[in-house]
């Protein structure tokens, strides 16, 4: 039996520390991430899920991986990537992280007036540059994309950016709700406008292009047409 096309989907939102209560963070559920693991899994794929802190249980059948801080995300991912057909980037990673984390709590009296923050690494982008490059890892990348403005301009910019065969642009109101609405894009431009609908119908439409996306570029006869070896 052929082995399953494995697919790792990144969740939630991550959590940067800055002493052993406090963190930086945003509302991000996940829900949109466990419903891509869920339509994936009943479609006979392998599907590892990694995620942030939240409440949700994880699907049936979704080997889950936990981890809190968007490093600890970075460096699952990354030690996967040979191991991936399908990658989708659905988590909330928070962009920076503060320069030191401190052992004990923050006095209130001696709290920090400005806080040193560093940039964390995109998990998404580094996903973008080795692909291709080697002779492993996903033949599929797709990503989100929360516009508060220019939805449809900055979502295309961050397709091309960071190399993805699609990316859904949803706006702000789709964190933590039950419904999300956008656009997909494909990576030769084509637009798909997506109306107000569930996050479950729209992790089924998302994920039946990420699959058709994956049948093409995977498909023998054409890789044979392109010079490539499978
Ligand atoms: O650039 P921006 O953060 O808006 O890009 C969003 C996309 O990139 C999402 O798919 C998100 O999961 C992914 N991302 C990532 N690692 C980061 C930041 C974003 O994988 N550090």
């Amino acid at each position: 039996m052929p082995r399953p096309i494995s697919v790792l989907i990144t969740a939630g939102a991550t959590r940067e520390y800055l002493d052993p209560v406090r963190f930086l963070s945003n509302a991000s559920s996940g829900l949109m991430g466990y419903l891509i693991a869920e339509t994936a899994k009943n479609n006979k794929t392998a599907v590892t899920l990694i995620s942030g802190p939240g409440n949700l249980p994880p699907p049936p059948g979704v080997k889950i991986v936990r981890v809190v801080s968007a490093l600890e995300m970075f460096k699952k991912a990354v030690g996967l990537f040979p191991k991936t057909d399908i990658f989708i980037a659905a988590a909330a990673v928070s962009d920076f992280r503060p320069a030191k984390i401190s052992k004990r709590k923050i006095r209130k009296s001696r709290g920090p007036a400005v806080l040193k923050l560093l940039p964390n690494p995109d998990i998404l982008h580094e996903f973008g540059m080795r692909a291709g490059k080697s002779g492993s890892g996903p033949s599929v990348l797709a990503g989100f994309a929360l516009e508060s403005g220019n939805i449809l301009k900055n979502a295309i910019l961050k397709l091309r950016r960071k190399n993805l065969d699609l990316i859904a642009a949803n706006p702000p109101g789709s964190i933590s709700s039950g419904n999300t609405s956008g656009f997909i894009i494909e990576r030769d431009g084509t637009v798909h406008r997506i109306k107000k609908m569930n996050k479950k119908r729209f992790a089924r439409i998302l994920w039946g292009m990420i699959k058709e996306t994956y049948a093409k570029k995977t498909d023998p006869r054409r890789i044979k047409a392109r010079g490539e070896t499978a």
